[in-house]
């Protein structure tokens, strides 16, 4: 295959699993029920800033860039408080470059940060590093989805399957690993927004007004890594099990069984099933689909996948092909040296193009 690539050959050679992001926290909810009162992307002026009068306190005796630097390393709870102080406040955070970049072209993740209370967590630094990093953080393959309880990029193989990434609740991991009040403090954690996590076009929305459990989450790994710092017991076997269980329990709550029946992504979800996930919902509640920012051109990307690869499928090997996804620079490297997609009909369109 040809290495030079127009936008167009690339699109014929390659798809948008938009469907991906389906189990995740529902974006429609957050943009209605976590409004960010932005009115503009661009940064405020120095007229706006005249405009507003108000006093920073001890933040005036300081120069621009120094309060800047403060506040962009404050948690995003308290910068999203800060701006309701006072216009000039609200100015000043809405200057600061890592959260207007956030705002900008991320909005979904900061509401997803700020509805779940992981914000409190995490900084706009934490959060724009992770809009501009491409690579999960844990097996460095194209990411598309943010991790909340990291704050960090990982892809859906990760999400679905890696055991450091499974929130458990917090309660169950308290009394399993004996944290004082402390050691808990300092895991992040988010509180889980109830809803269904399965396939978008099979949620009923009917069920949120059924109300359902908010449950402390916290990730797997990072309860892990607690304990062995505490070093006041030797780890326990099968924790991971029990915890998984626990979790189940804490996040059916009250409810009757069909709340978890929708709630279960593997109910409707055969792919789900089979590949195990199904079983962990609460992974989906610790996630959102997430772009990525290519610094070069200010523009953000969500990830590809090939054609090829996906046309060339041996049947039950799609569920593999899906996850894959790329950059447009990934892609291109990935059709390099993918032989699928070279012996692909949508390869034998861009020949057809190219001849004309
Ligand atoms: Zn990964
Ligand atoms: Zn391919």
């Amino acid at each position: 295959m040809t290495i030079s690539m127009d936008a167009t050959e690339l699109r014929y050679l390659t798809y948008s699993r938009g469907d991906i992001c389906d189990r995740t926290i529902d974006t429609d909810y957050l943009q209605h029920d976590c409004p960010l009162d932005q009115t503009t992307s661009n940064s405020p002026t120095i007229y706006h800033m005249q405009d507003a009068t108000a006093s920073l306190g001890q933040f005036d005796r300081l120069p621009l860039e120094t309060t800047q630097n403060i506040l962009s390393n404050l948690d995003l709870s308290t910068l999203t408080l800060l701006r309701s102080i006072s216009r000039r406040m609200n100015l000043l955070v809405d200057s600061l470059p890592a959260y207007q970049k956030v705002v900008t072209h991320s909005p979904n993740a900061l509401r997803a940060l700020l509805s779940t209370h992981a914000a409190q967590h995490f900084t706009a630094n934490d959060l724009h590093n992770a809009l501009r990093a491409q690579d999960c953080f844990l097996c460095g393959h194209f990411g598309a989805f943010l991790y909340l309880l990291e704050c960090r990029r990982c892809c859906w193989q990760c999400l679905t399957s890696d055991e450091d990434l499974l929130p458990i609740s917090q309660s169950s991991a308290k009394i399993m690993y004996r944290f004082d009040a402390q050691t808990v403090a300092r895991i992040p954690m988010l509180l889980s927004i109830p809803g269904s996590y399965g396939l978008k076009q099979r949620r009923l929305p009917h069920l949120r007004l059924k109300g359902g459990v908010r449950v402390a989450l916290v990730a797997y790994g990072a309860a892990r890594k607690a304990r062995v710092r505490s070093q006041l017991h030797d780890l326990l076997s099968q924790d991971y099990e029990k915890l998984k269980l626990e979790t189940r329990i804490a996040l059916r709550g009250p409810l009757s069984q069909d709340f978890m029946w929708e709630m279960d992504c593997m109910n409707y979800d055969p792919a789900g099933y089979e590949a195990g996930y199904g079983l962990e919902p609460q992974r989906f509640m610790a996630a959102i689909r997430f772009p990525t920012l290519i610094t070069s051109t200010d523009a953000v990307e969500w990830g590809v996948s090939c054609l090829g690869c996906l046309e060339r499928a041996k049947d039950g090997d799609e569920e593999r092909f899906w996850n894959m996804q790329y950059t447009s620079e990934g892609m291109v490297k990935h059709l390099e040296q993918c032989q699928k997609a070279a012996c692909s009909w949508a390869n034998d369109r861009v020949t057809e193009l190219r001849k004309r």
